[in-house]
């Protein structure tokens, strides 16, 4: 069997080791310490976010800017359709009622059906998802959600590093939620980061993530909170991470180039769009198949031992929200049924990238 191909695996750089080791040394091996503290600025001074909260995932991320958007018991909350669960599952820990979105040609959600949904259903908040890597009509969707007084939370778990008219996703919003899951761009293993410019409301997020304690010599709570926060030690990973972030951009675009130049001769392919004015970051290579069935695809690479997906199942599908609302729907739909997603780790060689050319085009 030649050596497995995964979808999206962790890519290392120089420095994560040594700055675990420094953890080490210093035996600040708990949710708190400096490099939790450097992260955090690293984001910041990446993104342009006034503030940051460094979290134990990008759930946890999207949960505490729901309630810090007062969202609560009965609330209806928009969000994309066209995501992973992670994106959706806070609205029900509040108890609130997810309101779905439908995508658009972008295959981000369409900001038409943003502002009908609005309208019709007066939503505490919008959790808009930049799906792949690819920014979302965020300029056109901010303007309307500001219109109408509609708190936007960027699920921009995807697209760290991804901008439109050269200004970061997960910067448009109230609040912007970025993962370091283990196949996310990159990765601590398990991380999420809260960035938003309402300082005193990541001030907050921090305290909702370390039980909501009361800042006394005992433990007094008055609010309900969580252990949200992250490690020392994984912190340590992100900031080798954040270095190395620039470069993995500039890999998993090289990557997508690469597919399309080997792969578009057919016709039979359409790549995700780039919205004009944007920059992805092309997490994944992802495109639809105008004729043939995606899970061939997906059967002939996995028997040469390659790892490839579906695009995620819409959110209005699941039958967790059987009965949700739902504005559109066919577009992504369409976008399930047709499409996939190609291995795009950033350390993968093109010679590795030609062999899983070679069975698709065989495939195809
Ligand atoms: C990965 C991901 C999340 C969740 O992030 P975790 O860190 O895994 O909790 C949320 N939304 C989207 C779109 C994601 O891809």
């Amino acid at each position: 069997m030649p050596e497995r191909i995964y979808l999206s695996p962790p890519h290392m750089g120089e420095n994560e080791r040594r700055y675990v080791d420094e953890v080490f040394a210093s035996n600040y091996i708990a949710p708190l310490g400096a490099f939790v503290d450097r992260f955090e600025k690293a984001v910041c001074d990446f993104t342009g976010a006034g503030a940051a909260a460094a979290l134990s995932s990008g759930t946890a991320a999207i949960h505490l800017a729901l309630r810090l958007c007062g969202v609560g018991e009965g609330d209806r909350v928009l969000a994309s359709t066209f995501t992973f669960i992670g994106s959706v599952a806070p609205i029900l820990y509040q108890n609130a009622e997810p309101i779905f979105i439908d995508s658009d040609a972008s295959w981000n959600a369409d900001p038409k059906l943003v502002e009908e949904a609005i309208i019709k259903e007066r939503p505490k908040a919008f959790v808009l998802t930049h799906l792949y890597g690819q920014s979302a009509k965020v300029d056109e969707i901010t303007e309307i959600c500001e219109r109408y007084g509609v708190p936007l939370i960027e699920d921009a778990a995807e697209s760290l590093g991804a901008t439109l008219h050269d200004r970061p996703t997960g910067t448009f919003g109230r609040f912007g939620v970025y993962s370091f899951n283990g196949n996310k761009i990159i990765t601590t293993g398990g991380g999420g980061m809260l960035v938003s410019n309402d300082e005193e409301a990541i001030v907050h997020a921090r305290k909702l993530a370390s039980q909501a304690r009361e800042p006394v010599t005992w433990y007094e709570h008055k609010e309900l909170g969580y252990n949200y926060r992250m490690s020392n030690v994984l912190a340590a990973i992100g900031v080798g991470q954040m270095e190395v972030l620039p470069e993995r951009i500039a890999q998993k675009r090289e990557i997508f180039e690469r597919y399309r130049r080997e792969l578009e001769e057919f016709g039979e392919i359409e790549w995700m769009p780039e919205i004009p004015g944007s920059r992805g970051n092309r997490w994944l290579t992802t495109l639809t198949l105008r004729r043939s069935d995606p899970k061939k695809i997906i059967g002939a690479l996995q028997a040469q031992n390659i790892e490839s997906r579906l695009l995620w199942k819409p959110m209005h599908l699941q039958p967790l929200f059987r009965g949700a609302k739902v504005y559109g729907g066919s577009v992504s739909e369409d976008l399930f049924a047709r499409g996939l997603c190609l291995p795009s780790g950033t350390a993968m060689s093109p010679e590795e990238q030609k062999r899983v050319s070679r069975i698709v085009k065989k495939a195809l």
